[in-house]
């Protein structure tokens, strides 16, 4: 297994398992498929609405001698509508109290954008809290706080551009850790890289397989098939392996940890397995062609009438 070292000396697991849309009474069997496999990595949010059962898993692994706490690497995720000061801890202890653990590897500001603290999903510009209601830095010093009083051994952001991500450099007391953006090869974001490459941030990427398990609700008409792209097709006949593995040893190659969602033992192991892969500089020159700034996750769902946010990612 390959880790990448923060700036703080934590190991972060190169490979780690998504638990998004994993339902309730299957998530907590693929966390244990996920952990006897050889995952240490489990990525986790609060608005997943499975952290209770992903605890117990948890809890079953520690007894039955299959991982060490201390193995284990979790990562969570402060959802939008506890951004205010007084909320960003509380939301913490209650992850903590689902998942059962009494610190998380890695806590991230989910979305730079802010709810008020009774909606689950703001539809209506009056749901919000506006940048100016919910400063993002507010929202950082608390995690700071978390960050030094132990209940996170890392802290880092989720959806930052590069500009959100300089904005916040500047009045921060530690640097975000990690930012976890979506990556794959029809989304290079080379630049964001960069920046985070020169800045010790490390870039985990999400739906790195296209995420075609979304509600179709969220999809748009004709989305791409990345696992049936045919020069991902044609890399993966080449080594032997499936088209999932070749996306996910993408991001080895790159720099970048990578959490695909699976609740199937085979694909689980499967995932896993990609760090195995070695994608050649042919390889790579072919999967550079590939890229169009497309976006699976678009965030057009936090850009309401009249509302406070829009162009989330800068571009
Ligand atoms: P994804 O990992 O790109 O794709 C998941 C889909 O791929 C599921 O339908 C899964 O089905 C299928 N799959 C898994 N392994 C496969 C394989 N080897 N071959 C073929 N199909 C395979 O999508 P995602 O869930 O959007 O992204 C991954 C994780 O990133 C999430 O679960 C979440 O933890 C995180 N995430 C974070 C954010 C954020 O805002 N920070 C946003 C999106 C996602 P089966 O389950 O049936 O195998």
């Amino acid at each position: 297994m390959k880790f990448y070292t923060l700036q703080n000396k934590q190991k972060l697991p190169a490979i780690g398992l998504g638990t998004w849309k994993s339902d309730t009474g299957k998530v907590g069997e693929a966390v244990l498929e996920a952990i006897k496999a050889g995952y240490r990595h489990i990525d986790c949010a609060s608005v997943y609405g499975n952290e209770a059962e992903i605890g117990t898993a948890l809890q079953t692994a520690f007894k039955e001698g299959l991982v060490k706490r201390e193995d284990l690497w979790i990562t969570s995720k402060l959802w939008n509508n506890a951004h205010e000061s007084d909320k960003v801890i509380p939301a913490l202890k209650q992850t903590l109290k689902d998942l059962q653990l009494d610190y998380l590897d890695l806590y991230l500001i989910h979305w730079p954008v802010a709810f008020k603290a009774d909606v689950g999903f703001a539809s209506k510009a009056e749901e919000f809290l506006t940048p100016e209601e919910a400063p993002i830095i507010e929202t950082w010093k608390k995690m700071e706080e978390a960050y030094n009083n132990g209940l996170v051994k890392s802290i880092g952001v989720s959806n930052f551009s590069m500009k959100k991500l300089k904005d916040l450099l500047v009045d921060a007391t530690h640097a975000p850790q990690v930012n976890q953006v979506e990556l794959h090869p029809l989304l290079h974001q080379e630049e964001l890289l960069e920046f985070c490459s020169n800045n010790s941030i490390i870039l985990t990427g999400y739906s790195p397989l296209g995420s075609s398990d979304r509600s179709q609700e969220m999809k748009k008409d004709n989305e791409p098939n990345l696992l049936e792209n045919e020069v991902i097709v044609s890399i993966a006949k080449k080594h032997n392996c499936s088209p999932a593995q070749v996306l996910l040893s993408w991001h080895l190659s790159r720099g970048t940890a990578v959490i695909p969602k699976s609740t199937n033992p085979r694909r689980i192991k499967e995932n896993l397995e990609s760090y195995q892969i070695s994608l050649t500089e042919e390889d790579l020159q072919k999967i550079k062609t590939l890229d169009k700034g497309y976006r699976y996750v678009d965030a057009k769902f936090f850009e309401v009438p009249n509302g406070p946010y829009k162009n989330i990612y800068d571009e």
